[in-house]
């Protein structure tokens, strides 16, 4: 089974929408096959998000990060990558459509409530930032 990493960044937990994001991700048929809380460290970060470390933003982002815990998922199912994707929306909440987590439910560009892998190189990188193998169940 495809797997793909989601993180519930931390206005997540804080705004009580840790159910309503799993129910989405469930209705649509994936799984969960790995759940944790955690608090995340600027040096997690720095290796999650290496390819933004240059970015204006990138200071905000952490800030944001770490403000509060958040919810590490590794799902599962058929195409799960670009369909958790497309459930996301697009990353500025104000563009990304009615019915996408971000669009219903996220603040703005920087507190945009979910992250989820983009390739398979990059879940499978970012499962293993966060979870060893037998934390995950098939
Ligand atoms: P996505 O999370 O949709 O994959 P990116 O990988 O491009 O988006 O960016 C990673 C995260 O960095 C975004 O989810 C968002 O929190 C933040 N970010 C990206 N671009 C901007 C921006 N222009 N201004 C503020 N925050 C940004
Ligand atoms: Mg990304």
């Amino acid at each position: 089974m495809e797997k793909t990493f989601v993180m519930l960044k931390s206005d997540g937990l804080k705004r009580g929408l840790l159910g309503e994001v799993i129910s989405r991700i469930e209705k649509k048929g994936y799984k969960v096959l790995g759940l944790k809380i955690q608090r995340l460290t600027k040096e997690q970060l720095d290796k999650h998000y290496y390819e933004h470390l240059e970015r204006p933003y990138f200071p905000s982002l952490v800030e944001y990060v770490t403000s509060g815990p958040v919810v590490h998922m590794v799902i599962g199912g058929d195409n799960v990558i670009s369909g958790i994707r497309k459930l996301n929306g697009a990353t500025d909440p104000e563009k990304a459509e009615m019915g996408s987590i971000r669009g219903d439910l996220a603040i703005n560009m920087t507190k945009n409530l979910i992250h989820a892998s983009d390739s398979l190189e990059n879940a499978e990188r970012e499962i293993a930032l966060y979870f060893s193998p037998d934390e995950i169940v098939e």
